[in-house]
């Protein structure tokens, strides 16, 4: 698996002022709509629990981006397990492999690098396998591996009937979607922050998570390998403090 395990800085330590300046931000947020994405699923394990663990105390719904060629029927049993049959889910697909084909720019699985037969082939056996695997419980969202894809994979995924895809804020710009395809980006990164200090970490994500609430509608990624004792401590802190602010309304991709 093609998977990065480094803790960023921010989660070194959850300093004593979080939960007061959470609030504050919570409380100066307009009516907004809140979800939750979680990428690179798959494999069952300790940190996949726990997340699925700290999702269900709190009644709050997950979207989960299952990478195809990593499940497999006993896989999903565990996952099945763990999490059980519950509208909380939204369970779909992340890309085919997890494989960057590009050999310049930015990493992409679906970039401008594949003739889009190829892309398309992949899309179409990974929602195969997704859904001889996972039956019913499979919904027909794409969220694309790195975030990104180029104009043919928008177009193949309209002709192949997915309803959404969720990549980054910023994208549609780039790269525009087909005509009832909808864009359900993300807009507040959790767990693959790269600023080089703590402090430097803790005011992105704020100013992501403001910034974010601010447009009534926010999106957080989820990486649950990167995650450690304080990632799931501010989970399950934030989850809190939003279960008291009324006006933050917990949703799925089936809601927006
Ligand atoms: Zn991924």
């Amino acid at each position: 698996m093609i998977v990065k395990h480094d803790i960023s800085q921010l989660w070194l330590h959850i300093p004593e002022e979080i939960p007061q300046k959470l609030d504050r931000i919570l409380d100066a947020a307009p009516e907004s709509k809140v979800f939750f994405r979680a990428d690179d699923v798959a494999a069952p394990g300790k940190n996949m629990s726990r997340m699925l663990e700290v999702f269900r105390t709190n009644s709050m719904p997950l979207c989960m981006a299952v990478v195809p060629a990593w499940l497999h029927e006993m896989r999903w049993q565990e996952l099945r397990t763990a999490a059980g049959n519950s509208n909380l889910w939204c369970w779909h697909q992340h890309g085919w492999r997890h494989q960057n084909h590009q050999t310049r720019g930015k990493k992409g699985e679906f970039g401008d690098e594949r003739t889009s037969a190829v892309k398309k082939k992949d899309l179409a056996r990974g929602r195969e396998k997704l859904e001889s695997i996972m039956g019913d419980a499979f919904e027909p969202f794409f969220t694309p591996p790195w975030n990104r894809f180029d104009a043919d994979t928008g177009k193949a995924l309209k002709q192949l009937g997915y309803t959404a895809v969720s990549r980054s804020a910023g994208e549609l710009k780039k790269v525009p979607l087909p005509e009832g395809l909808a864009d359900l980006f993300i807009n507040v990164d959790l767990h693959t922050r790269n600023e080089p200090t703590p402090k430097e970490g803790w005011d992105a994500l704020f100013n992501e998570l403001e910034a974010a609430l601010a447009t009534g509608r926010c999106g957080l990624m989820l990486h649950h390998q990167r995650a450690n004792d304080a990632a799931f401590a501010f989970l399950d802190l934030f989850m809190k403090k939003m279960a008291g602010h009324k006006h933050l309304q917990p949703v799925t991709f089936r809601d927006l």
